[in-house]
């Protein structure tokens, strides 16, 4: 087969072309549809490479009847031979004269992000001497990953205006091949930021004054073209810092939607842009001073609530055992009143039951002038129903599921009385 024509080398703008079907293979049936590659004898679909994904769009061709056939490219991929392969759902008979349309605003949308890239990988390596690991363009966002340790907001800034001014002023993008040899004599005089390792001659591309790179991706014609940039976030990651950005449109969109949060936020809190963190700061400390007031009520209601039982639940044969099903106290509430009449009350053994949850919880907790075992008494019970839970000698907990909850409560009440009469008290 000859040599693969790529034209997106020469001409990063070319939006169609004519081109013949060279060859055509069936990839796999999924779900009962057939998909099929075709490779073309000239392409100007861009293959996912180098961080930048596939070009999409459609072949134009006519069948052999004399119809019009308009064919989706889903995606465009490079083997390891160097072939590219253009994803379809319809195969094409080898010799088929077709012509290719890119989707040209997702194509744009890439240069944008890509040539974005160089910029503000060659400005990190000027102003932090930070050279850039790998690139990824994502759905949404981009993101370099920058060899070293944190950058600081302040230098973030700069490099993020360095880089909009360099757009401003739109610099030329140059394109031009050069052999290995000057390429790596460039390289060496730090002339060239990145070199691949392949063999043969090496294109390079160059933003005017700024950077000098080998690269095979589709790039704009000025800076002017990325439309801006914009920094997004910064994270640590395991070979350094990765940060996210978004050029031209992607940017806009990026701030339209931060506007639109920062409204609703201007809105729900009655504040001016510029006073949101400080409302957020009191509220903040408004809600870490409800809770620990909210605490200490539930403290003090727990301690009356426990004084209120014990008065009504009287002691009866050495023994007052306490057996309440709550269903609108939460777990936690019932756990402390527990500890609170326990640790209050004399003789007294307490059988809470909380139906809150689903399944509900159970604490059975005895004071400390009785000795048996209430996580024995509690685990037995439960695994009679399957169940499992328990605790220490005095306080115990578990969870059933509230159709079971009425005979457990019986099973426990029967086995309380037992063990307390048990005790000869
Ligand atoms: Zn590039």
């Amino acid at each position: 087969m000859p040599a693969l024509e790529r034209l997106y080398y020469a001409d990063s703008f070319l939006q169609s072309f004519p081109a013949v079907v060279a060859d055509v293979r069936e990839l796999s049936r999924a779900d009962g549809e057939s998909v099929w590659q075709i490779a073309l004898d000239r392409t100007a679909f861009y293959p996912t490479s180098g961080g930048q994904p596939f070009d999409t769009g459609l072949l134009r061709t006519v069948s052999p009847g004399g119809a019009s056939l308009e064919i989706p490219i889903d995606s465009v991929e490079e083997d390891d031979s160097g072939q590219v392969w253009h994803f379809v759902r319809k195969p094409l008979p080898i010799g088929a004269k077709v012509e290719g349309h890119i989707d040209w605003q997702r194509r744009f949308d890439h240069m944008q992000q890509h040539t974005g890239q160089h910029l503000l990988s060659a400005a990190f390596l000027r102003e932090l001497h930070a050279p850039t690991v790998s690139f990824h363009l994502g759905e949404s966002v981009s993101t370099i990953d920058l060899a070293g340790g944190s950058v600081a907001p302040h230098s973030l800034e700069r490099i993020e205006r360095l880089c909009n001014e360099i757009i401003a002023e739109d610099r030329p993008i140059s394109m031009r091949y050069a052999s290995r040899a000057e390429a790596e004599s460039m390289l060496a005089a730090g002339e060239l930021r990145k070199l691949p390792e392949r063999s043969g001659d090496i294109r390079l591309v160059e933003i005017e004054g700024i950077d000098r790179n080998a690269c095979g991706g589709t790039h704009l014609r000025s800076t002017g073209q990325i439309g801006g940039l914009l920094l997004r976030a910064t994270e640590k990651v395991s070979r350094g810092v990765r940060v996210t950005f978004v050029c031209g449109l992607r940017a806009v969109r990026a701030a339209r939607a931060d506007a639109a949060i920062l409204s609703q936020l201007t809105s729900a809190l009655s504040a001016a842009p510029a006073d949101i963190p400080a409302a957020v700061e009191r509220l903040r400390s408004d809600a870490k001073a409800s809770l620990k007031d909210r605490q200490r009520l539930r403290e003090e209601l727990a301690d009356y609530h426990a004084a209120r039982l014990a008065v009504e639940v009287q002691i009866e044969n050495r023994l007052r055992i306490v057996d309440r099903l709550w269903k609108d106290r939460d777990p936690e509430y019932c756990r402390l009143l527990a500890s609170r009449l326990t640790a209050a009350a004399p003789s007294t053994v307490v059988l809470f039951c909380s139906e809150s949850t689903e399944p509900a919880s159970i604490v059975l907790a005895r004071s400390l002038d009785f000795s048996f075992d209430c996580g024995r008494l509690l685990k037995e019970a439960l695994s009679q129903l399957g169940l499992r839970g328990g605790g220490s000698a005095d306080f115990a907990q578990g969870e059933v599921p509230l159709q079971q909850l009425p005979a457990l409560r019986a099973s426990l009440v029967a086995a309380v009385h037992k063990a307390a009469t048990g005790e000869g008290r």
